[in-house]
C-alpha cells in the first residue's frame, strides 16, 4: 500500500505541475502540402515527441537558416482532428466545473485556423474541428451528470473587424455596432447587446454556426477575403444548479478563429487594405501582451489595447485556462511567416519563460 501511496502523490504532484505551467498552453500544428501544391520541401525539419520542433530555409546559411521551437506539443501533418481534440478535451471539460476557457486558432491566412477550429466541411462529422466537438462533449457530459447538476447551455457568436463589435446571429444582416460591457450575472459575457442563443444538442449549434457563417461573409467581396480579417469569437456560456444544494456555478468557453497574421507589405497596402492591416496588427499584439503578461506574472494586464482582449477579459488570467493552436504552412515561400509566428508563440507561452528563467 505505500507503493499505491508514494504512486497516489507523485500523481497528484504531476498533475499540480501539470496545472501550473498549463495555465497558458501552446499547441503547434503543421498543415499538410495540399494537393495541386508544389510538393516541395517542408520548411519543418523535424518535429520532436516533447513539442520541440525545428524549422529550416535551405536558401539561407547561418543562423537565419534554422531555428528550434519549444512548445507544450506539436503535432505534424498526418494528425487527425480526433487526436487534436483529444488534446483540447480536458480543457473542455473544466468548462463544465465552471472555468473559463479560451482556445485561440493563430496563423497566417491559409494555415489552417478555421480547419483546426471549424473543420473543411460541416456534413462530414469525421472532419468536423474544436468547436463541433467540442459542444457535442458538453452536451454529452451534463447529460451524464443530469442526476446531479441540471445544465443550461447559451451560446453566442460575434466578430470584430476593424476594432468593432458586430453579432454574427442577427438574421437581418444588420451592421449594428455592439458595447462591450461586464455582467456579472453571465460570466463571459461581455457584449451583452449580442443575442445569447439557448441550445440544446449539435445540431441547434451546427444551424447557428451556418448563420454566422452567411453573416460573417457579408459585406465581402469573398468570403476568404473578410473572415480572414477578423476575429470570430463563438462564445458558449454554461449555467448549472446543483440539484442538492441549489448553488449555481457558471462557466464559459470562448473559441476564437483570429484575423491573418500576416503581416502586410506597407509600400502595396493603401486605403482599407492599410486600415484592416494596421487594426489586426494592434489586436494581435495586445493579445500577445496581454498573454505573455499573464504568463509573466505581471501586476498590470493590459486588456484595454483592444477590443478582443476587453471582450475575453474576464477569460483570460485569474483561473481561467488559455490554449492557443499556432498554425504553420509548411511551404517554403512561407518561411518568414512561419518564423514570426513561432516567435509569437514562443512570447505567448509560459514555457518558454521557464526555460529562460533557468538559463539565468
Ligand atoms: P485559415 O483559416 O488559416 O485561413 P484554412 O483553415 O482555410 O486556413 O486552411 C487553408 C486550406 O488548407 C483549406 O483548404 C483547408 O481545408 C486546408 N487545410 C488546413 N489544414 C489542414 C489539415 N490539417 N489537413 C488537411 N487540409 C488542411
Amino acid at each position: 500500500t505505500s507503493y499505491h501511496k508514494v504512486l497516489e502523490e507523485n500523481r497528484l504532484l504531476y498533475n499540480e505541475v501539470q496545472d501550473l505551467k498549463g495555465a497558458i498552453r501552446v499547441y503547434c500544428r503543421v498543415r499538410p502540402f495540399l494537393p495541386g501544391q508544389s510538393n516541395g520541401q517542408s520548411t519543418v525539419d523535424y518535429i520532436g515527441e516533447n513539442g520541440d520542433m525545428m524549422i529550416i530555409n535551405p536558401l539561407k546559411h547561418g543562423k537565419d537558416a534554422r531555428r528550434v521551437f519549444s512548445f507544450d506539443k506539436v503535432f505534424g501533418t498526418t494528425v487527425t482532428q480526433e487526436q487534436i481534440y483529444a488534446d483540447t478535451q480536458p480543457l473542455i471539460r473544466s468548462v463544465l466545473d465552471g472555468y473559463n476557457v479560451c482556445i485561440f486558432a493563430y496563423g497566417q491566412t491559409g494555415s489552417g485556423k478555421t480547419y483546426t477550429m471549424s473543420g473543411p466541411d460541416l456534413t462530414t462529422e469525421e472532419t468536423w474541428g474544436v468547436n463541433y466537438r467540442a459542444l457535442g462533449d458538453l452536451f454529452h457530459i451534463s447529460k451524464e451528470r443530469s442526476d446531479s447538476i441540471k445544465y443550461e447551455v447559451f451560446v453566442q457568436m460575434i466578430e470584430i473587424y476593424n476594432e468593432q463589435v458586430r453579432d454574427l446571429l442577427v438574421s437581418d444582416g444588420s451592421n449594428r455596432r455592439l458595447d462591450i460591457r461586464n455582467n456579472s450575472q453571465m460570466n463571459g459575457i461581455n457584449v451583452p447587446d449580442a443575442f445569447l442563443v439557448p441550445v440544446t444538442c449539435t445540431r441547434d449549434v451546427l444551424d447557428l454556426m451556418r448563420i454566422g457563417q452567411k453573416n460573417r461573409a457579408v459585406g465581402a467581396t469573398a468570403l476568404n477575403e473578410r473572415s480572414s480579417r477578423s476575429h470570430s469569437v463563438l462564445t458558449v456560456h454554461v449555467r448549472g444548479r446543483e440539484l442538492v444544494s441549489n448553488s449555481i456555478l457558471r462557466g464559459c468557453l470562448h473559441l476564437v478563429d483570429l484575423a491573418g497574421s500576416e503581416r502586410v507589405d506597407k509600400s502595396e497596402a493603401v486605403g482599407e487594405r492599410l486600415k484592416e492591416a494596421q487594426h489586426i496588427n494592434r489586436s494581435l499584439s495586445a493579445l500577445g501582451d496581454v498573454i505573455s503578461a499573464l504568463a509573466q506574472k505581471s501586476p498590470h494586464i493590459p486588456y484595454r489595447n483592444s477590443k478582443l482582449t476587453q471582450v475575453l477579459q474576464d477569460s483570460l488570467g485569474g483561473h481561467a485556462k488559455t490554449l492557443m493552436f499556432v498554425h504553420i504552412n509548411p511551404e517554403l515561400n512561407a518561411f518568414g511567416e512561419t518564423t514570426s509566428t513561432l516567435k509569437f508563440a514562443e512570447r505567448v507561452s509560459s514555457i518558454e519563460l521557464g526555460a529562460a528563467q533557468s538559463n539565468k
